[in-house]
């Protein structure tokens, strides 16, 4: 395809006076540095880079990718990693960064290269809160296209949910605008179905009235991670929505940055968030305090704008390792076998963190039919998370993780969350995401709007 395109005279400087962004090819000086993504395991080498910034910018990219026959990448953070941009046209979103709230209707208009961390505190000087995951530096779309489940999840629901409309440049080089009224079909597509239908430019989302929250984490030695995960399964018991709450194992690695008593430790950690009123919030916690002091509790009322603390996720690029899998139930075998291979089978676990979100609440509410976002009535979602600097250190990791899962298999659902897995798993998993059947009614759609499959480095969706 490459060679194909060397024979005609340089297309490269074609689509560079059809587009305001820059373009990079591997002849160019900044063409290493912007194919970068922020998960440095992934080492990609598209035929030619598109740093779009604008909708009309994505339009032209598209519109010549299909030309020439090239397939579509696109990046916003590079947090994700489904399938590497090689051999193709990578349309990088970061500098289309507009953030536009709107007070009265309680929304934010976003731009397809937006941080979670923008939104955040664009919305908070309203005092209004979107619903952002763990960590602010993740994107807004390629979260949203996901699924997105964060903090306030149980309260008001999926990220995917609580969008509005999309507008996106499809594979015929046409800018729309998919919503619950118009491009009904693809907006359904969009909402779980990751970026396989189009290139998203920017989408509308829905915000929340939040400010303030009870939320923190108890730490308790890891030798009491049994005790941990019994106490904390009994504590989600009924708990209510305006909790979203997960228990983990974690292994801090000998980081000289971290404070001493983290610094080569391992503990069974309780994280969450309050929504509602902090007394309740405050209330909720006795279940731990009046059962065994943690040797550390900083739960306690935060600003909505803090909510990077509550889980402290990474903010430097790094080689990241991602698996998952929805569990029915955290039964005792279940809790061993987190415990076991999430603090080390036979020496130390090569896993950072082993951690149970509890999910459901609003994400269950929601008609499984407006979008093919699947698995809602499951309510427990397993992460898997790790550092894999090397090739081996990424395949160890793979069949140590496959064995936990084969360990864990009475106990989880066969779904999986997408925005959880990476990879080849995520490329071979994608029908365990959805709702049943939506793969196949995903695929037909895809046939109908992009039948060469020019989005192709998305989640894989075709045949
Ligand atoms: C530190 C960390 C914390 C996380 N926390 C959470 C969490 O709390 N909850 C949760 O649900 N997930 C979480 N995730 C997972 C995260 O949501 C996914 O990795 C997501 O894909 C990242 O989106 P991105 O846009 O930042 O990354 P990118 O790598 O830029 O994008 C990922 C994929 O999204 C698609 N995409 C991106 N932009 C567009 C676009 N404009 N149009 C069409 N498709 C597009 C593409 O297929 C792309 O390959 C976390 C990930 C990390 C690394």
């Amino acid at each position: 395809m490459f060679t194909e395109l060397t024979q005609i005279e340089s297309p490269w400087s074609e689509l560079q006076a059809q587009v305001d962004g820059q373009v990079f090819t591997p002849e160019d000086a900044g063409y290493d540095e912007a194919r970068l993504a922020w998960n440095r395991k992934v080492v990609q080498y598209p035929a030619v880079i598109v740093v779009a910034e604008s909708a009309q910018d994505v339009a032209t990219a598209v519109t010549f990718a299909r030309q020439h026959n090239l397939g579509i990448a696109v990046q916003g953070t590079g947090h994700g990693n489904i399938r590497p941009a090689d051999d193709c046209l990578l349309i990088l979103t970061q500098e289309m960064n507009s953030v536009t709230i709107d007070p009265i209707a309680q929304t934010a208009t976003v731009a397809a290269g937006v941080k979670w961390g923008a939104v955040l505190s664009a919305a908070q000087e309203h005092g209004l809160a979107p619903l952002l995951g763990s960590s602010p530096t993740v994107g807004v779309v390629g979260y949203t296209l996901g699924g997105g489940l964060g903090w306030l999840g149980r309260k008001y629901g999926l990220s995917a949910d609580n969008v509005l409309a999309f507008e996106l440049v499809t594979a015929d080089g046409q800018l729309r605008v998919a919503s619950a009224t118009e491009n009904s079909n693809l907006f359904w597509g969009l909402r779980g179905g990751g970026g396989s239908l189009g290139i998203v430019t920017a989408l509308t989302i829905q915000l929340f009235p939040v400010t303030q929250v009870y939320a923190g984490n108890l730490y308790y030695p890891a030798k009491m991670a049994r005790e941990v995960f019994h106490h904390y399964r009994a504590w989600i018991t009924n708990a209510p929505d305006e909790l979203t709450s997960s228990v983990l194992v974690m292994n801090y690695p000998p980081f000289p940055e971290l404070p001493d008593f983290l610094r080569g430790q391992s503990f069974a950690i309780v994280r969450g968030c309050f929504a509602g009123d902090i007394a309740a919030g405050e209330a909720l916690l006795r279940h731990w305090r009046d059962w065994q002091p943690p040797v550390l509790d900083d739960f306690k009322t935060i600003p909505f704008s803090q909510a990077a603390i509550i889980s402290n996720d990474p903010v430097d690029p790094m080689p990241g390792f991602n698996s998952g899998a929805w569990l029915r139930e955290l039964s005792d075998a279940a809790i061993e076998s987190i415990i076991a291979y999430g603090l080390g089978t036979d020496g130390p676990s090569p896993l950072i963190f082993a951690e149970v979100r509890h999910a459901g609440g609003a994400i269950r509410r929601v008609d499984p039919a407006t979008a093919v976002y699947g698995n809602r009535d499951a309510e427990l979602v397993l992460s898997l998370v790790a550092v894999a600097p090397t090739p081996e250190a990424h395949h160890h990791l793979v069949a140590y993780t496959g064995q936990l899962k084969e360990a864990l298999r009475p106990s989880l659902t066969g779904g999986v969350y997408m925005n959880f897995l990476e990879g080849v798993e995520s490329q071979q998993r994608i029908r365990d995401g959805l709702v049943p059947g939506g793969y196949n009614q995903l695929s037909r759609l895809k046939s109908q709007t992009d039948p060469e499959n020019l989005f192709r480095y998305s989640f894989n969706v075709s045949g």
